[in-house]
């Protein structure tokens, strides 16, 4: 079976990128949010379907910490890995504490990502 990503970012254009390199890899989009508010919702509704979450630090309504802490909550074994523009260390050090299992910086690419899904993938 394939495996299901939840992607939260409020850019289009990020969202975008990020479903047609995990398409790419394999993965199905289980889905795509953009607002703070209905992330640990969906995430919730869709829990058994999601294997990996990719998770904006910026979002309107309610901020990637605070999604994550929700996510971890529900399940302390999600897989996240956080999205964010450069200049955020002190906060990405934060989520993985939290449990975050790594990160992205902005502007990423395709081989970037499948690195970080492939260590993700043997560390767990
Ligand atoms: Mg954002």
């Amino acid at each position: 079976m394939p495996k299901g990503v939840l992607i939260i970012d409020d850019s289009p254009l990020t969202q975008e990128q990020l479903s047609k390199i995990f398409i790419e890899a394999g993965y199905t989009i289980v889905d795509k949010v953009s607002d703070g508010i209905s992330a640990s919702h969906v995430y919730k509704d869709n829990q058994d379907k999601i294997d990996l979450v990719t998770l904006d630090i910026t979002l309107p309504g309610k901020d990637g910490v605070e999604i994550l802490k929700e996510i971890m909550a529900q399940n302390p074994k999600a897989k996240v890995v956080m999205v964010s523009a450069m200049g955020k260390e002190k906060i990405m050090q934060e989520c993985l504490k939290i449990g975050a299992k790594n990160f992205i910086t902005k502007p990423f690419n395709k081989e970037k990502i499948l690195a970080t899904i492939n260590y993700i993938n043997k560390s767990i």
